[in-house]
């Protein structure tokens, strides 16, 4: 542990602000990864807005105290694993948002969770269409710093795809205002998608300009179940090469099993995968387009297809499977990949991880984003059993190699972190890492600002 005096710290911000009772320090060590390697810091300060961030990073800065920034801990990579004797910097109580319904653009403080923005927005008509499925418990700035994914995604794009500008509070404590409310921009470097994807390694987003959409037209919702893996894939092709979902996920059996098991719903126990696909086309398109679909997953084998135009029973399959990861956590602790490929390669991943499973004797189920070709393994293991969890691990890495030699990414969504930067020389090379670190070196010198996740 570093010994450093914190009277100074606490001497510059709000009464209140940072906290070092070990009980409550406690519960700011780990994200939703629980990575066993997470340190215990000195204190979290809880900012209060930019000010207080600002102040933090430039007493950090001058006593070269390592800070991790800090969301709503929904993270699935360790990003936000506290660093023994650092600062974790949360921005919980950062909440205020504002909507210009002219210019269809939100400016948001980065501790308001991603429901909150949406049900904010939707009082005005409009929509933010990035969902992760933890989306009522991850906030915005996080959602930012990972540049999150979703169900949406496969045709309304990612986070960076609405970020139009920032603030942003670098190492130093130096506050930089990028981009704004303009859907048109080409003035200098892109530097606001520079810290999309950031993961806290960068600076620290204090402030978001999101562009914002009109309201999503109703759905149609499409289920099928498949008696393989193979068939399952083999429609998702058909569904993307047809046309652009407004949804389009996919659960192995075990994924269906562990959800029924908590649901009840009578999703069909035998199947090996289940697909959830939805059309918001306008008008009677959608009916038109889920047609189209049911017909695809019909030729591709399915074995019983449900097609319907009630949102509320559209809505519960889509519950169910945005509460996949819970349910299968519910069997035991979880590893958690994220990984993707470009969609022609999906049915190898898919039945190589299951293969990876079977070799190495550990249960991996298999839920996806399979629209995007962004699966997400969820290694079932107990780190009571060293040989289990040896092997457990042992899988987490194959299955990022296997998606690397299939031209594919070790995160889709969910970031580097630390679970995962041992792989990621692998995906990107020695060049690409060099400059990587060249970046992170000339915005934090002294290398503050989370140190681990990523480099
Ligand atoms: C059940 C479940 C389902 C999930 N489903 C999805 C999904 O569908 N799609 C998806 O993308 N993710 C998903 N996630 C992962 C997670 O919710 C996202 O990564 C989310 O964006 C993290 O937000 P957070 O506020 O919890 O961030 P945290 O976990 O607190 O932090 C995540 C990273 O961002 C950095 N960070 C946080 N705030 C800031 C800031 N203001 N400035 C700079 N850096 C910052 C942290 O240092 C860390 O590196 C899921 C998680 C769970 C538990």
């Amino acid at each position: 542990m570093i010994c450093v005096d914190l009277h100074d710290l606490i001497s510059r911000l709000p009464d209140g602000a940072v906290l070092t009772d070990p009980d409550l320090l406690a519960g700011y060590r780990q994200d939703w990864a629980r990575d066993p390697s997470a340190g215990t810091p000195l204190a979290v300060v809880r900012a209060t807005g930019t000010d207080d961030v600002a102040a933090t990073l430039r007493w950090a800065h001058e006593h070269q105290v390592a800070v991790v920034p800090r969301g709503a801990g929904s993270g699935l990579s360790g990003g936000a694993t506290a660093v023994d004797g650092g600062i974790v910097l949360s921005t919980e109580r950062m909440r205020a948002i504002t909507v210009d319904p002219v210019t269809r653009t939100a400016v948001v403080q980065p501790g308001l969770l991603n429901a909150e923005v949406k049900r904010t927005v939707a009082e005005h008509g409009l929509w933010y269409p990035p969902d992760p499925s933890s989306f009522e418990i991850c906030s915005i700035g996080g959602n930012a710093a990972t540049n999150a994914g979703g169900l949406c995604c496969v045709k309304y794009g990612v986070t960076t795809d609405y970020v139009l500008g920032m603030e942003v509070v670098l190492a130093d404590g130096t506050v930089v205002r990028l981009g704004g409310p303009r859907l048109k921009d080409s003035a200098g470097l892109s530097l606001t998608k520079m810290f999309v994807g950031s993961e806290g390694t960068l600076g620290v987003i204090t402030e978001l300009t999101l562009r914002l959409l009109p309201a999503q037209p109703p759905q149609s919702t499409v289920v099928a179940t498949f008696p393989t893996l193979t068939a399952a894939t083999e429609a998702i092709l058909g569904i993307t090469g047809t046309l652009r979902p407004a949804m389009l996920e996919f659960m192995d059996a075990v994924a269906i099993n562990a959800v029924e098991d908590e649901m009840r719903m009578g999703l069909d126990r035998e199947a090996a995968a289940l697909l959830v696909a939805r059309s918001d086309a306008p008008g009677e398109f959608a009916r038109h387009e889920a047609e189209i679909m049911v017909g695809i997953c019909e030729k591709a084998g399915a074995t019983e297809v449900f097609h319907t135009e009630d949102p509320e029973e559209g809505e519960a399959f889509t519950a169910a499977r945005r509460f996949a990861i819970p349910a299968v956590e519910k069997i035991g602790p979880l590893l958690l990949e994220d990984v993707g490929v470009p969609l022609p390669r999906l049915a190898d991943l898919v039945n190589g991880i299951a293969a990876i499973g079977a070799r190495n004797d550990v249960l991996v189920s298999v839920i996806a984003h399979a629209g995007d070709g962004n699966t997400h393994p969820l290694i079932v293991h107990d780190p009571t059993d060293a040989a289990m969890t040896e092997r457990a691990h042992r899988a987490f890495g194959e299955i990022m190699d296997l998606a690397i030699q299939l031209g594919g990414t070790i995160t889709g969504e969910h970031g580097v972190g630390r679970l995962k930067k041992a792989w990621l020389p692998d995906q990107l090379g020695p060049d690409v890492m060099a400059l990587t670190r060249r970046i992170k070196d000339a915005l934090d010198p002294h290398g503050i600002l989370n140190p681990g996740a990523i480099l």
